[in-house]
C-alpha cells in the first residue's frame, strides 16, 4: 500500500471514530511517527497531509532537517529526551510531546529563554504505572502543573501517554479513560497560564479506540509507513 493511500484510510478511520464519539473529525491531530523512516517517505507523508511529523531520536532528527525531511508540516519530539541534548530540540520542535520529569522541564525553561522563546510541551504520564516505563505519575501531574507557572519559558499544552502493551484489542481502553479524566480534570480548573488543548493518546494499533475515550492527537507509524524494520 502506497502512504498516500494509508493515509487516507487512517484519516477515515478518524473521522468514523470521532463522529461515533459525537465530535468533529477536524479536532483530531494526525501526527507521522517517523522513526527510522528516510526523509524521502517522511516527504511522502507530508505530501499527503498529516498535521505533524514526530521523531524519537535526536540525532536522528538533526540529521533529517538538515535533509529538508519535514518542510511544510510541523515537528514534533516523542521520544525519550536525554537532557544533554534538550539544546538540539528547543526551538526546532513545535512541540515536545514526552516531558518526562521536572528536571527535563527546568531544562527546557532555561534553554527556551536563553534562546528568548516559549518553548510548547505537553506532559508525558506514566499512566500504567509500569516501573520501566518513563513519565509522571497521574497523582503528581498536578503539582506539576502548579509549579510550572514559575517557568515562563514552557507552555504545557496538555497531556500524553503510551499505555502498557495490550494483549488484546480494547485492553487499552482503561488507560485511555483514566487519561481522558485527568485531562478534563486539569482543564476545568482553570490554571492561570495554563491552556490545555492536547491529549496525545492512540497508536497504530489502537487510535480509534483512543479517539473514542478523547484523544485528540494520534501518534501513527506502521499503519502509514509499513512494519518497522
Ligand atoms: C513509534 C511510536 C509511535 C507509533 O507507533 P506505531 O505503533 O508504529 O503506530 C507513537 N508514539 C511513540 C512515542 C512512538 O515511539
Amino acid at each position: 500500500m502506497r502512504i498516500c493511500d494509508n493515509i487516507k484510510r487512517i484519516r477515515d478511520m478518524i473521522a468514523q471514530a470521532a463522529l461515533r464519539a459525537g465530535r468533529n473529525p477536524d479536532e483530531i491531530k494526525l501526527i507521522a511517527a517517523s522513526k527510522a523512516k528516510t526523509p524521502e517517505l517522511i516527504r511522502e507523508a507530508v505530501a499527503a497531509g498529516v498535521d505533524a511529523v514526530g521523531e524519537n531520536r535526536v540525532q536522528e532528527m538533526v540529521s533529517k532537517i538538515s535533509q529538508g525531511a519535514y518542510e511544510g508540516t510541523p515537528l514534533h519530539f516523542i521520544g525519550h529526551l536525554q537532557k544533554n541534548k534538550v539544546k538540539h530540540v528547543v526551538g526546532q520542535c513545535d512541540l515536545i510531546q514526552s516531558v518526562d520529569s521536572l528536571e527535563l522541564i527546568k531544562l527546557i525553561d532555561k534553554r527556551a529563554k536563553m534562546y528568548g522563546i516559549c518553548q510548547d510541551i505537553l506532559l508525558q504520564v506514566n499512566i500504567g504505572k509500569e516501573p520501566q516505563k518513563k513519565g509522571f505519575l497521574p497523582e503528581q501531574i498536578e503539582e506539576i502543573i502548579d509549579l510550572a507557572k514559575t517557568y515562563t519559558g514552557i507552555n504545557i499544552k496538555g497531556l500524553m501517554a503510551i499505555p502498557p502493551i495490550a494483549l488484546k484489542k480494547g485492553d487499552n481502553r482503561i488507560y485511555f479513560e483514566k487519561m481522558n479524566k485527568l485531562y478534563v480534570d486539569i482543564k476545568q480548573k482553570r490554571y492561570d497560564n495554563i491552556h490545555m488543548n492536547y491529549l496525545s493518546l492512540g497508536m497504530s494499533g489502537d487510535f480509534t479506540d483512543a479517539i473514542i475515550s478523547g484523544s485528540n492527537m494520534v501518534r501513527i507509524g506502521t499503519a502509514i509507513f509499513g512494519s518497522r524494520v
